[in-house]
């Protein structure tokens, strides 16, 4: 069954088959596809840019805004029993292990 398009009062009084779904349109309703600008297809058969098309996305900003400068770190080695050893903090209640350790290999 044919259909009579009115294309009075166009630009063109041309009608044109879309290249994906096969119906009939006035050739102001055609546009070129965006990925293959040969195929003039309707509005509804537009397409999308395809992926690799598009701008690269914008990467992100992963550096920090307001880093420190390095610094070394400085260790210090203290051994128990050495003068540089910090005395207890606590009061001596004589249940404490002995802060000097003694001298010699006790058995
Ligand atoms: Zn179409």
């Amino acid at each position: 069954m044919s259909e009579y398009i009115d294309t009075t009062g166009n630009n063109t009084l041309g009608i044109g088959i879309c290249a994906r779904c096969s119906q009939k349109f006035p050739l102001d309703e055609l546009e070129s596809d965006v990925n293959y600008p040969m195929l003039r297809v309707c509005k509804a058969d537009s397409d999308w840019y395809d992926p690799y098309r598009l701008p690269p996305r914008e990467t992100e900003d992963i550096v920090l805004e307001y880093p420190r400068p390095d610094v070394h770190l400085v260790t210090v080695s203290v051994a128990p029993g050495s003068p540089a050893w910090p005395p207890s903090q606590f009061e001596d209640d004589g249940l404490q292990a002995p802060q000097q350790p003694p001298t010699g290999n006790v058995p």
